[in-house]
């Protein structure tokens, strides 16, 4: 990848303000949002390159380092090589190397997209930043209808989630009304008992754990800083999704501690079977079956396919039972791949006759064409 200019990359002037910076990040953020445009590998890597210019220039720090890198002649984040940690050092090459990291490979909008995303090993950023924390990942099941596996569609997930209260921010105090640090801890939250000669530590019991005392607890939450909540969400499925596949929503785990980012939520795909529907990579397959006089004279059926419509298929007169026919271009559309639809014909005979019809069948069977 070549070396990004992150003015570039949000359209904005080298003397935009924060609030321009601020605006254009979220115009571009919403357009180019994973989970707006669903497998489009442009669109996710335009994002990160977005991600990473935001993060840059919306903190006025990092955006003054950055300034002063292009003014150095270098054409962006991707000119920046740190080194290894502790080796080189003096200049900007020291500088924040803890919230660069990643930036070394170049790689380096991956990674640190990740770090800041929480998919990377770097969970935790610069020691600033150590008690912000990416929430943890949620993983769950979704089963998913054949049609809508095979064509693609919309489905909707109902989430149980613990979100953060927005009344108070998660932090369990009425918006407005003072908390304490927490006489018995001091504010750490932690006490340390005595048990069986040992010094073991504990949550603090009179403040939750929290360090601090809250004189009026949060009304929406009753002071836990969460509430549960269920969630429907509408997910994309992409068409010839396979089974067992996972799909990664950013940002929709568990949300983040002390105001780090969510977790992502892993969807597993389980395709229900059909009763009608076979699926072979990008191929469906299915049988039809027909009376014994539509096969000896001929016929017309409609067969469904996964996109809804019927198509008509001309069966000619003396097909056998386990012929197939394909219907091209009726499989499952994948990227610029299109699979077909395979027709197996299964022939009924009646189960009972009248005498009147046993009479004429045993009349034809004596006739020449039946008795190869
Ligand atoms: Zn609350
Ligand atoms: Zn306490």
């Amino acid at each position: 990848m070549a070396a990004t200019d992150y003015y570039k990359a949000l359209g904005v002037p080298e003397a935009a303000s924060a609030d321009a910076i601020k605006k254009a990040y979220r115009k571009l953020a919403r357009k180019y949002h994973p989970d707006a445009n669903p497998g489009d590998p442009v669109a996710e890597e335009r994002f990160k390159e977005i991600s990473a210019a935001y993060q840059v220039l919306s903190d006025p720090e990092k955006r003054r380092q950055y300034d002063q890198m292009r003014r150095f002649g270098v054409g962006g984040m991707g000119g920046f090589r740190p080194g290894q940690p502790g080796g080189q050092s003096g200049g900007w090459q020291r500088i924040d190397l803890e919230d660069f990291e990643g930036l070394g490979g170049f790689g380096g909008l991956g990674d640190m997209f990740a770090s800041i995303f929480g998919g990377g090993a770097a969970r935790t950023r610069g020691p600033a930043a150590t008690r912000r924390r990416t929430g943890p990942d949620r993983h769950i099941t979704v089963g998913v209808s054949f049609t809508v596996a095979a064509r693609g569609g919309q489905i909707s997930v109902t989430l149980p989630l613990e979100e953060e209260c927005s009344n108070c921010k998660g932090s369990g105090a009425e918006p407005g009304t003072p908390a304490e640090p927490c006489p018995q801890c001091s504010g750490t939250g932690q006490i340390s008992l005595v048990q069986g000669g040992f010094s073991v530590q504990r949550p603090c019991p009179r403040c939750y754990g929290r360090g601090v005392l809250i004189k009026s607890p949060c009304r929406e939450c009753g002071g836990d800083g969460s509430v549960a909540r269920r969630r429907r969400i509408k997910v994309r499925i992409p068409a010839g999704i396979e089974d067992g596949e996972k799909i990664r929503l950013r940002g929709k785990g568990e949300p983040g501690v002390s105001g780090g980012p969510p977790g992502d939520l892993y969807l597993t795909i389980q395709i229900k079977p059909d009763r009608f529907f076979r699926r072979d990579g990008l191929d469906i397959h299915c049988t039809v079956p027909i009376r014994v006089v539509q096969a000896m004279l001929g016929t017309r059926i409609r067969v469904r396919t996964v996109h809804g419509k019927r198509v008509e298929l001309a069966v000619p007169a003396g097909t056998q039972g386990g012929t197939r026919f394909k219907l091209k271009g009726q499989g499952i559309k994948k990227g610029d791949k299109t699979g077909d639809q395979y027709v197996e014909i299964a022939i009924t005979v009646p189960e009972e006759l009248t005498d009147e019809e046993r009479a004429m069948v045993e009349e034809l069977g004596e006739r020449s064409s039946f008795k190869e």
